[in-house]
């Protein structure tokens, strides 16, 4: 992958990342071709497969054996997932992508514990919703924890929020983090809030 060079600058599909030539070209929905994405990837103006990164980079992993032969080199699977690791991130599908966070908190102490820290809980959610951080968030019923969904470009940035959760530097509650790519959004405001 990348290694051949044309006298044209060599171009990739922008989904799965390989070589893009005009025989493979996708389609747009009127028709016409598509010059960013290869045919597998783009149809009729849509995703042939709804996917996340990830799962695009293991299904192409399956073909190592050819993107070796194509190459001349030798990777195995796991080299090739590594060597798409660093690659698609560059790719226009996967560059802008959203991502969301859910936190889930259980408590671990009592609720009249819980309560202690509770206004410093909720000054730390007001400064993050200040800055942008925090989508919505409430308690879980029956109250036997919380809820945040976050906004944040990776999972560290999330990491370095919650341990500043007085909840979390005195041990009141145990975070499960959920990240996902959101795809269909309620409205557009919502959308363009999360890029
Ligand atoms: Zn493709």
């Amino acid at each position: 992958m990348g290694e051949k060079k044309n006298d044209m600058e060599q171009k990739f599909c922008q989904s799965c990342g390989m070589p893009l030539t005009n025989e493979i070209l996708g389609t747009n929905t009127d028709g016409t071709l598509n010059e960013d994405y290869c045919i597998y990837c783009y149809k009729d103006g849509k995703f042939a497969q709804d996917m996340t990164m990830e799962q695009m980079i293991d299904h192409c992993a399956q073909f190592t054996d050819e993107i070796n032969k194509q190459s001349g080199q030798n990777l195995t699977q796991e080299q090739a997932k590594d060597m798409m690791r660093q690659f698609f991130p560059h790719l226009k599908r996967w560059k802008n992508r959203l991502v969301m966070f859910i936190a889930i908190l259980t408590y671990k102490k009592p609720l009249s514990e819980v309560d202690n820290y509770l206004s410093a809980h909720r000054e730390y959610l007001a400064k993050h919703y200040a800055a942008g951080d925090f989508i919505a968030s409430g308690p879980q019923t029956p109250r036997v924890g919380g809820v945040i969904m976050i906004k944040a470009d990776n999972r560290e940035a999330v990491d370095a929020i919650i341990v500043k959760d007085p909840f979390h530097i005195n041990g009141i509650a145990d975070y499960q983090i959920v990240e996902f790519t959101p795809t269909m959004f309620a409205n557009d405001s919502l959308k363009s809030f999360l890029q």
